[in-house]
């Protein structure tokens, strides 16, 4: 999986077909918000995918059973970077636990591994990105900032 220049556009529909009998699973809706003409990010496309699967996948777990099932996923140029937001309208994560979502088998679901979070940061960083969550009251906000595929020469 080489690092090379991916455009999330084709790589986000090829995404939503490998997640959407599990958002359907649990009742989530996915939106996209992705504008035309985003530059290329440096990135491995299996694991920048893997990245992307495992946001959503918590995403629609966040959501199940709750009345507001919407999720987003909105990308943005910001700077020499793009910045991939996934939020949802899930409960949140308590402050209690913030600290502890990203370390290997930590989950707080009973079917839970615990590894997506931590799989998903060592890629981030792998790439020279950036891996931070917040509240976004309601849900919960994962960003993840890539940088732009420098252009060819
Ligand atoms: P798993 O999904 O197997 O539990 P992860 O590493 O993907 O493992 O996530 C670790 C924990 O972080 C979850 O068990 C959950 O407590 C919390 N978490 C992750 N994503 C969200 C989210 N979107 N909303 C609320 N809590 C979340
Ligand atoms: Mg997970």
């Amino acid at each position: 999986d080489q690092l090379g220049a991916v455009p999330l556009t084709s790589l986000l529909h090829e995404t939503q077909t490998i997640v959407a009998a599990r958002l359907a699973s649990s009742g989530a809706v996915l939106t996209l918000d992705v504008p035309d003409g985003l530059p290329p990010l440096r990135a491995g496309p299996t694991r920048l995918q893997q990245v992307l699967v495992n946001l959503l996948t918590n995403a629609a777990d966040a959501v199940e059973g709750r009345d507001d099932r919407r999720i987003t996923l909105s990308a943005r140029v910001q700077g020499d970077r793009i910045a991939i937001r996934v939020r949802d309208h899930g409960p949140g994560i308590p402050d209690a636990i913030a600290a502890r979502i990203f370390d290997p088998f930590f989950t707080t679901k009973g079917f839970g591994l615990g590894l997506g979070l931590s799989i998903t940061s060592n890629i981030v960083r792998d790439f020279g990105g950036e891996i931070s969550c917040r509240n976004a009251a309601p849900g919960a906000e994962f960003c993840v900032t890539l940088p732009i595929a420098a252009a060819e020469a």
